[in-house]
């Protein structure tokens, strides 16, 4: 495999596919800029080496022509600014005019391709759509981890192209060895910790986890499942009764396995779904009727503390309680800082998927622990075991 920081750029053309799928208001300015920061390394580097760039991402969700309010042009002076160079654009993704400005790009020149997704053959990963956006150039560099699950055009097909100039870009270069600096080379002991609301969204992890590591914690609305599936009394918290058997099979199957699994020990339970709910704390099997557990507890927090501490490799996903509403955040903050200690400790901490992400953010605590992922469906794939498309592409 072909490492991008050893390729030499120099009178090269290079088309990315990054993730600029970023937020806009109203007046077509980004609210959010995180992803195309993240990406900016990559096209400085081959800016640097003296080759040119071209550009192309999808942007919300148009319905497969083309559609002003998900155009890609209110990005060019964002991009301008930041990568301190003038930024062309091309109006179609592909077509002939592209091709040429394509075919005129000199070294130091950046295009932007309008949004990918205004063809249906993108997301259908078409052979031939893919051909024409990699006609023109001479490398196809794929940085955009929040797709990579998907076998789209523009991040998988087209690297049928690129049999020898195929890459990954620094950010899903990082993305990959973060992963599989838990999942494959993980210093021991290891620690996952699987939190959120749902069993059935989160079962597969589970299993995949079970295989790679020492221990897993339970927590968030999953856990009543699991203390319901033990006979314990859960009140009217989140419970998914058609897996209870899965639950049991799960705890049946890590103790075959000789992996340890955490369950909560204690339940701040509130007599509503409202910030504003009455609580009361109980142990985790004794719920009382008319209340629901919605954050874990204090005896918790230092059991799950304890372990985190102890470990060398920790992967969190999920928040432990309803982290949006304050008086239910407690659990999650102190996974977070516990997270943040170890890292401190050495150890390597690795934070995905969705609502993690959120909430590791809404603490400012992000830039405490090892990794960060910026793909919430693509890590919870890699983490369920899948093989993402676009990262087979790269390595096949
Ligand atoms: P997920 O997308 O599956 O990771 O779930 C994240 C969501 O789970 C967040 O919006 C949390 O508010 C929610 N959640 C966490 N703990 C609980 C709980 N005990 N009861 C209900 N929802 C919860």
């Amino acid at each position: 495999m072909i490492k991008f920081q050893d390729y030499n750029f120099k009178g090269k053309k290079a088309i990315i596919r990054v993730d600029f799928n970023v937020p806009l208001n109203a007046e077509k300015q980004i609210t959010d800029d995180t992803r195309i920061r993240m990406a900016l390394p990559t096209i400085e580097k081959i800016i640097a080496d003296g080759g040119a760039v071209v550009l192309m991402s999808h942007l919300g969700r148009p319905k497969g022509g083309p559609e002003e309010k998900y155009s890609m042009k209110p990005l060019v002076s964002y991009l301008t600014k930041a990568l301190s160079r003038e930024v062309k654009f091309a109006e179609d993704c592909i077509g002939d005019e592209t091709l040429s400005l394509k075919k005129n790009l000199k070294a130091g020149d950046i295009l932007l391709l309008n949004n990918l997704r205004f063809y249906k053959e993108e997301e259908k990963g078409s052979k031939e759509f893919a051909q024409k956006l990699a006609e023109g150039v001479d490398v196809y560099v794929n940085d955009a981890f929040g797709t990579a699950h998907r076998a789209h055009a523009s991040t998988t097909i087209i690297a049928d192209f690129f049999p020898n100039d195929k890459m990954f870009g620094y950010l899903l270069a990082q993305e990959v060895e973060s992963m599989n600096k838990v999942l494959k080379e993980g210093e021991k002991p290891i620690t996952a910790i699987l939190g959120g609301a749902k069993v059935s969204s989160k079962i597969s992890v589970i299993e995949n986890m079970l295989d790679k590591v020492n221990n897993i914690i339970i927590g968030g609305g999953m856990t009543y499942t699991f203390v319901k599936a033990q006979g314990g009394n859960i009140g009217s918290s989140l419970v998914e009764d058609d897996y209870l058997e899965t639950a049991k099979n799960v705890l049946a199957a890590a103790k075959q396995k000789g992996v340890n699994i955490y369950l909560p020990i204690d339940s701040l339970n509130a007599d509503k779904f409202d910030n504003a709910a009455n609580t009361s704390v109980s142990d985790i099997d004794k719920v009382p009727d008319g209340m629901m557990g919605l954050d874990i507890s204090d005896k918790t927090i230092a059991l799950f503390k304890d372990i985190i501490l102890k470990s060398k490799t920790i992967l969190w996903n999920g928040p432990m309680g309803v982290f949006e509403m304050e008086n239910f955040a407690k659990g999650t903050i102190a996974i977070a800082n516990a997270l943040v200690e170890a890292t401190k400790n050495g150890s390597f901490t690795l934070v995905g998927g969705g609502d993690s992400v959120a909430a590791i953010n809404q603490f400012n605590l992000a830039d405490q622990v090892s990794y960060v992922s910026t793909g919430g469906g693509a890590m919870l794939e890699y983490i369920e075991g899948k093989v993402l498309p676009g990262v087979a592409a790269i390595l096949d």
